[in-house]
């Protein structure tokens, strides 16, 4: 078993076909072959019955998807993708969303033997519906087979907070007489209308015919809460003539720890260590370890023991982010 490089290790390969650990050792969910390899069980991934395989065996390289990632996953259907989304994100949570109440009752079984894994009986069209039970996600992922596909990716996305977005377009969905190229197309189209920026676009064949797997980014940005001993770091900003917590825009493709590092040095000259992140709706929140001052930083920086009056942003979430990162980083 080799670990296929854009998987980041979490997807296997043997003899050309895909494989992920499973999570439930012992347990097929849709009649899958399971290898045992070095003590390890594997569950083959068939590119016939799940399109994300399918992606990945088609050539994609942007795979979102980490040990600890959390899901939202639209049109979950019995659970065939979901249960190996459920192998790769073994310590993350997977948000199974499904509107067909016989598909529900299959998934449901599914989803018993995997404690990762929520099933929702809930309409995607209408997100609101379900966040009830759904927590901000790192990744939607969507494949519910109906018209307006790129738009209930990015409804959801917008509500759960998502930096990723994986959305399944069946041409045929949207339109049945179009060309698919012309359908896939204004998928993309829409996605950048609505602030995105489209990171792939991989038609599906040989697997499934007319359809194309759009991966997405939001933009989104980052801060640090930098603690020494109880006080934490604040930049004063002269534009906005106020203190605020170091951070800015993540770069595409850079991590959350990364981009909240690398802003800190910037407008600091303070070096880090990250030891907890959080998703706070409109950002990323990275609780520190504040490390040496290296170079002189674009920015006056002080520790605070409480935080000033002349702040650069009217927020009541400080109190609250200062109180985690004291608990991150001295539990
Ligand atoms: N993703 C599944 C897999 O690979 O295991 C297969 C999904 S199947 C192509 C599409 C599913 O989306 C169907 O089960 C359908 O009932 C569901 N669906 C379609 N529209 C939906 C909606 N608005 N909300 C929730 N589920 C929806």
């Amino acid at each position: 078993m080799e670990p296929l490089e854009v998987s980041h290790g979490a997807v296997f390969s043997e003899r050309g076909n895909l494989y992920t650990i499973s999570r439930c050792p012992g347990v097929r969910v849709y009649g899958e072959r399971l290898v045992n390899s070095g003590g390890t069980e594997y569950r083959e991934w068939n590119p016939a019955r799940s399109k994300l395989s399918a992606y990945l065996k088609c050539g994609g390289r942007s795979f979102p998807f980490r040990d600890d990632s959390k899901v939202l996953y639209l049109g979950a259907a019995s659970g065939t993708t979901s249960s190996h989304v459920s192998d790769i994100c073994r310590n993350g949570k997977v948000f199974c969303v499904e509107f067909a109440p016989r598909s529900f009752r299959d998934l449901v079984k599914t989803t018993e033997r995997r404690d990762n894994m929520i099933p929702i009986l809930g309409d995607a069209t209408k997100p609101e519906e379900y966040a009830f039970v759904v927590e901000n996600v790192d990744i939607v992922y969507a494949d519910v087979a109906q018209k307006r596909q790129a738009d209930i990716l990015i409804d959801n996305m917008e509500r759960y907070c998502a930096r990723y977005g994986m959305v399944s377009i069946k041409a045929r969905s949207e339109d049945v007489t179009a060309d698919p190229d012309e359908v896939f197309e204004s998928s993309v189209r829409r996605i950048k209308e609505r602030g995105c920026r489209v990171l792939e676009v991989v038609k599906l064949e040989p697997y499934e015919k007319a359809h194309a797997m759009i991966v997405v980014e939001k933009l989104r940005t980052a801060y640090c809460v930098a603690m020494k001993d109880k006080k934490f770091l604040m930049v004063h900003n002269t534009k906005r003539n106020g203190w605020e917590m170091p951070g800015g825009k993540i770069e595409s493709g850079e991590s959350i720890e990364d981009a909240a590092k690398r802003e800190c040095l910037e407008e600091s000259g303070y070096e880090v260590t990250v030891v907890a992140k959080r998703n706070i709706g409109y950002c990323d929140v990275c609780a520190c370890v504040l490390g040496e001052k290296v170079s002189d930083g674009e920015m006056e920086s002080e520790l605070f023991s409480e935080l000033p009056d002349d702040l650069s942003f009217d927020t009541d979430e400080y109190k609250d982010v200062i109180a985690w990162a004291r608990t991150c980083v001295n539990p």
